[in-house]
C-alpha cells in the first residue's frame, strides 16, 4: 500500500469490501451499513436442486465479497461469509447439516492447477474449512480435475455442461466410506453443472465398489446462487461487450 494510500486510510478509514466506501468502523472488511445489509441477506436461504444448499443469494453486497474471494487475494472472507450465515449451528443450512448421516466429508471443487498458481489457494477449499468448522466434519481433497477447462463464464451453458461432464475424477482414500455424507463445495452454483459433475465422479466409483451395503450421501453446498439469467449479465461485463437486449 503506498504512502498516499495509507495516510487516507488513517484519515478516512479504510474501504468496504461490500459497498467500496470509505469506513472508521470496519469489521474488519464491512461497514456497519454493509454487516446488516448481509444479515438481511443471509436469511434469504436457498435451495437450487434437492440436494444443493446455497448460503446467500447474488446480490451487489455478496457479489462483492465473493469477488474479494477470489480476485482479490481475501482468502478470509470465506470463514467470515460462513460465519455470517446461516450454515451456524442455529441456521437453516446448519439445521440441515444437522440431521445428514455423519461423519460429514466437505469435497472442495479442485481449482486448475494454473489457477491455483496465479490465486495461491484455492477459495473452494477455503469455504470447504469453513463448513468443516462449522458444523464438525473434515474438509477431504478427493476430487481431481482431469482435463483443462477454459474459463466457464467465457461459454454458452451446452459448452459449460459438454465441457465439466466429464472434467473430474475421484481420488478416493483405501478406505472409502460407507456411510456418512459427502458435501461437494464451490463458491457459486449456477446451473449446477460443475458440482454436477463432480457428483457423477463419485457416483461412479460408488456404483463400482463393494461398501458393505452402506454409502455416503452425496450433497452440495455452495456460498452463493447465481440464477443462470444474472450469469449471462456477469458474463457480459466481464467481456466488456455490448450485450444486445434482444
Ligand atoms: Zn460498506
Amino acid at each position: 500500500m503506498n504512502l498516499i494510500r495509507s495516510m487516507e486510510n488513517f484519515v478516512f478509514g479504510a474501504e468496504c469490501l461490500g459497498c467500496g466506501r470509505a469506513s472508521e468502523r470496519l469489521d474488519p472488511w464491512l461497514c456497519p451499513g454493509c454487516v446488516a445489509e448481509l444479515e438481511r441477506v443471509s436469511k434469504v436461504t436457498l435451495f437450487p436442486g434437492p440436494d444443493v444448499y446455497s448460503l446467500y443469494p447474488m446480490r451487489p453486497i455478496t457479489r462483492s465479497l465473493v469477488h474479494a474471494l477470489k480476485y482479490k487475494g481475501v482468502s478470509g472472507m470465506a470463514t467470515y461469509l460462513v460465519r455470517h450465515s446461516s450454515a451456524k449451528i442455529s441456521g437453516v443450512v446448519g439445521s440441515e447439516l444437522d440431521l445428514l448421516p455423519k461423519p460429514l466429508y466437505f469435497v472442495p471443487v479442485p481449482l486448475h492447477r494454473a489457477r491455483y498458481r496465479e490465486r495461491g489457494y484455492n477459495q473452494a477449499e477455503k469455504i470447504a474449512a469453513a463448513l468443516a468448522v462449522c458444523a464438525d466434519g473434515r474438509v477431504c481433497k478427493w476430487l481431481r480435475r482431469k482435463t483443462f477447462v477454459v474459463s466457464q463464464t467465457k461459454l454458452s451453458r451446452e459448452e459449460r455442461e459438454r465441457n465439466v461432464q466429464d472434467a473430474f475424477e475421484c481420488v478416493l482414500p483405501k478406505e472409502m466410506p460407507s456411510r456418512g455424507t459427502i458435501i461437494v463445495v464451490d463458491d457459486v452454483y449456477t446451473t449446477g453443472a460443475t458440482t454436477g459433475a463432480c457428483l457423477a465422479a463419485f457416483e461412479r466409483v460408488l456404483e463400482k465398489g463393494n461398501f458393505g451395503g452402506g454409502l455416503p450421501v452425496l450433497k452440495v453446498c455452495t456460498l452463493l446462487y447465481d440464477e443462470p439469467a444474472s450469469a449471462i449479465a456477469d458474463y457480459a461485463a466481464d467481456c466488456q461487450m455490448e450485450w444486445d437486449a434482444d
